[in-house]
């Protein structure tokens, strides 16, 4: 039996086309494409051109956050129901780590908690495509994590430019993907766009700044193009399958209701509630779904008993396939599979 699997990226003739466009232009390192789908991305947010900076992954994007933001030696929090990531970027940086557990029943950063602490920066991640306000953290830079997020709003404003910036990735697993692997900067501010731009141009720089190489290619870019393009739709489909389920009464995680603010969410995750994720997860393969706990104890990002809301949503959830190119049968399978339990 053909086993579906848990993720799997959207692609059609368009992205063949761009990566065979670029191929046979001859030029394929970082060039045309990558400013290309820069400007769109902007478009896409509504931000002014160039103020958008392609690197060669998400977490490329969140060390030049940091390293723009100056974090070295400072203090930057952030929840340890995220990704390694955060991690890697920060030691890279070398700033001091403060842990925050996420708000009861939410995958997301508890901002209650994050008030109580005294931190220079925030990394804020809107966790499977749910979205967080912001508002209220003035003092802090907040760098929003927008890598699972993209095209989620707070109060009519895309996550990503609450802050003072924002990352996104383009790993083949999230919502749309430059050949495997990229990432975006954004931000308001020009001048720490400006920074950002100036440490990726590495090469043939008479100044003797340190720079390091995290570009992305323009063979990436071109399928990045392509995909940008299609997110309304991806998004609108992937929308429709969160409804499907819903309709079928699964118990999925959403947006806080009781937040004052308006929330708009994008469905990266559709996450199954329950108190038998193992059963849940045997009786899918079952009937050859591949599902999987989107986030185990063993990767929160620190000591699980220190941080008890992470770690009781790490024994509750179970994640779903919901990609565009899933079927209507597809999904028929993964409820009357949950159904049977
Ligand atoms: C995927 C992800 C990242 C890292 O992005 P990469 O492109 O894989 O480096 C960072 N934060 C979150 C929340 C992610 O899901």
């Amino acid at each position: 039996m053909n086993v579906l699997p848990h993720n799997r990226p959207t692609f059609g003739t368009e992205e063949e086309q761009a990566v065979v466009r670029v191929i046979r232009s001859g030029w394929v390192a970082q060039g045309v494409e990558v400013e290309n789908l820069e400007d769109e991305f902007c478009g896409f947010l509504g931000l002014p051109y160039k103020h958008a900076v392609a690197l060669s992954s998400g977490t490329a994007a969140l060390f030049m956050a940091l390293w723009a933001l100056g974090a070295r030696g400072k203090k930057v929090a952030f929840p340890v129901y995220a990704c390694a990531a955060l991690r890697n970027a920060l030691s890279l940086i070398g700033s001091d780590e403060i842990l925050i557990d996420t708000a009861p029943g939410s995958p997301n950063i508890s901002i209650n908690a994050l008030r109580q602490v005294s931190t220079d920066i925030a990394i804020i991640p809107h966790m499977f495509g749910i979205p967080i306000s912001t508002s209220g953290l003035d003092s802090i830079a907040v760098i929003e994590d927008c890598a699972q997020a993209i095209g989620a709003m707070v109060d009519g404003v895309q996550v990503g430019l609450q802050g003072r910036a924002g990352i996104y990735s383009f790993y083949a697993t999230k919502l749309i993907t430059s050949g495997g692997q990229g990432g975006m900067f954004v931000s308001k501010n020009k001048d720490l766009v400006d920074a950002v731009r100036d440490y990726r141009e590495f090469d043939q720089r008479r100044d003797d700044k340190k720079r390091f190489n995290f570009q992305m290619t323009d063979l990436q870019a071109a399928v990045g193009r392509e995909q940008l393009k299609k997110l309304p739709e991806f998004l609108n489909k992937r929308s429709e399958i969160f409804g499907k389920y819903k309709e079928a009464g699964l118990k999925l995680l959403d947006i806080d209701d009781s937040s004052d603010n308006n929330l708009m969410p994008v469905r990266y995750r559709a996450v199954l509630l329950t108190d038998k994720p193992q059963k849940t997860i045997a009786s899918l393969e079952m009937a050859g779904v591949k599902s999987i706990v989107p986030i185990e104890d063993w990767e929160l990002l620190g000591e699980p008993v220190l941080f008890p809301s992470a770690f009781s949503l790490t024994k509750k959830t179970v994640s779903l396939p919901i990609y565009p190119s899933l079927s209507e049968e597809n999904i028929k399978t993964v409820i009357s599979a949950i159904e049977r339990l």
